[in-house]
């Protein structure tokens, strides 16, 4: 789906094929997209040279949606897409909702 972003979610999940518990990231399209790894409370990055942009700066407030991408350890991918909100308040992410 090329480059997108990253946002850490607020609870771990144990991956039903390798049984780690472990944090799976969701997948967001929202600023300059750069693989950059954030977090609740982080904000988030605009105007990276090279790198695509949706959206727009410094808004008060928006919602945008994210996939979760899985378990890191074994590749494992839940069959229906996982969806959540991700909220933001002038740029910095305040909410990751599943
Ligand atoms: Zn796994």
């Amino acid at each position: 789906m090329g480059l997108f972003n990253l946002v850490r979610p607020k609870t771990k999940t144990v991956c039903p094929r390798c049984g780690v518990e472990d944090y799976w990231w969701i997948q967001f399209k929202y600023a300059s997209s750069t693989m950059a790894r954030y977090e609740i409370g982080s904000t988030v990055e605009w105007g990276v040279p090279g790198y695509p942009e949706i959206g727009t700066l410094g808004l008060p407030h928006v919602f945008t949606e994210g996939i979760s991408q899985g378990c890191e350890h074994c590749g494992y991918a839940p069959e229906d897409d996982e969806y959540s909100d991700i909220e933001l308040r002038k740029d910095e992410i305040v909410d990751v909702t599943c």
